[in-house]
């Protein structure tokens, strides 16, 4: 049932123990600003949520008698994250202490509590339930991690995902893979040529916050993708292969050997799609991976502006407009492609970035928009890329129905489409 008002601010004793506070009403955060979030726009926080406290921060609130913002002195800020396939409309509003820890690498959306129950301001913008955390069976993934160790006994890459990827950083890409079915992750390249301010597979030692995920060390060779990629093309339903993790580098920057591999999986089976997730940094590798077989391709990006996007990625020696060509080029030979689109509200919903967006869209002539939360401390981040005034903003559910009308057949979704899927009814209630 909808809300009829505004959840009640939370807040934790910092021992982990969460409160309510009636006598505020949670707020939401857009840029640096905080404001009072529609009712409308509050959803149940979704199964497979996780609630945070946040060290050396206090919660804004509205008094429920006064209307005035105010903080909440009883205790530290609570923000939530949310579960894959669901964008947040607002992050957590709060005020920071002088000598507050930089908070690690996850998104932090508002929520609130009311009725017994915890709520965020998000949507499900995915039908797709390969994330599901009911939907993993631990005792099946360790049968499959026993299997295909076995199988490919001197096999670095299903070694790495088995032992780092499953079953030490329990990324579900991973397990969905050892479950043979849906997405398997292949990834190839432990360097980048780019720098991003929130990399999450690497950090330079200066900064205090760490990556989620430590960085391939080593270069697998086309024979060890092709050794376990082909049978799981071949077997699991809905099959697609994704070069392109959070455990390495750039993947583009092993083109050749990712070429290599794709002409001899292709070789063996036409089954399945082959994409990768890359920040589109080198046209030219991308066009011979298109020519190789690649279908679809995935770029990761904080903004459509270059200015926004140049201090966050902090690219060597490529720019901006190199992802945009590659993302031409991969429409050039009829394949997919979407951008991994950092969503972050009062930076993603500003009238400048809108423009910057619907432009973008025109000029690639873009397939897909994977609404993924930004996984940052914002104030971290708006001060790393010097942004101190965010621009005027129409709130980020608006500006998906503004995008969502002006483009109807532009998909909408968190993760990369099987063949299935992009050949037929894309919007089919997708329960596999
Ligand atoms: S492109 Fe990816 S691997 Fe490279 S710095 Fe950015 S987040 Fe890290």
């Amino acid at each position: 049932m909808p809300l009829q008002q505004s959840p009640y601010i939370l807040y934790s004793d910092g021992e982990g123990n969460i409160f309510e506070d009636t006598s505020l009403y949670v707020t939401g955060r857009s840029g640096w600003d905080a404001m009072s979030v529609p009712v409308d726009e509050w959803i149940v926080l979704p199964e497979g949520g996780n609630l945070y406290e946040l060290p050396g921060r206090r919660g804004i609130g509205i008094d429920v008698q006064t209307g005035e913002m105010r903080l909440c002195e009883k205790g530290w800020a609570v923000a939530a994250f949310i579960p894959p396939a669901h964008t947040g409309l607002y992050m957590a509003a709060y005020e920071t202490a002088p000598d507050a820890p930089t908070l690690p690498l996850f998104c932090y959306t508002a929520a609130g509590w009311f009725d017994d129950k915890f709520y965020v301001p998000a949507v499900r913008i995915e039908k797709d339930i390969r994330q599901e955390c009911e939907g993993f069976d631990d005792e099946k993934i360790q049968q499959g991690v026993h299997t295909f160790l076995t199988a490919y006994p001197h096999n670095r890459l299903v070694k790495h995902l088995a032992e780092n990827c499953c079953n030490t950083y329990t990324c579900p890409a991973a397990r969905n893979y050892f479950m043979g079915r849906w997405e398997c992750p292949v990834p190839s390249s432990p360097a980048c040529n780019a720098n991003c301010i929130g990399c999450i597979s690497f950090q330079p030692q200066e900064e205090t916050i760490i990556s989620t995920q430590d960085r391939l060390t080593f270069k697998p060779t086309a024979a060890e993708i092709v050794e376990f990629t082909v049978p799981h093309l071949e077997t699991a339903p809905f099959p697609l292969i994704s070069f392109g993790q959070g455990c390495e580098g750039e993947p583009l920057l092993m083109w050749e050997t990712i070429r290599e591999a794709i002409i001899e999986i292709r070789k063996h089976t036409l089954k399945g799609s082959i994409n990768i997730n890359t920040n589109g940094s080198k046209p030219a590798a991308v066009k011979a991976l298109c020519e190789a077989g690649l279908n679809s391709m995935r770029v990761s990006t904080n903004s459509a502006r270059e200015k926004i996007y140049t201090p966050y990625y902090r690219p060597n020696n490529y720019q901006f407009s190199d992802l945009i060509e590659s993302l031409k080029i991969v429409r050039s030979f009829g394949g997919w492609t979407s951008i991994n689109y950092f969503v972050f509200p009062g930076m993603t919903d500003s009238i400048e970035e809108y423009e910057a967006l619907r432009k973008l869209i025109i000029d690639t002539d873009l397939c897909m928009i994977q609404w993924r939360n930004f996984n940052i401390d914002p104030d971290w981040y708006l001060g790393k890329i010097g942004a101190t005034d965010t621009g005027e903003c129409m709130g980020v559910k608006q500006m998906m129905e503004l995008i969502r009308e002006e483009f109807p057949t532009l998909k909408f979704g968190y993760f990369n489409p099987s063949s299935e899927r992009i050949k037929g009814n894309f919007e089919a209630d997708f329960a596999h």
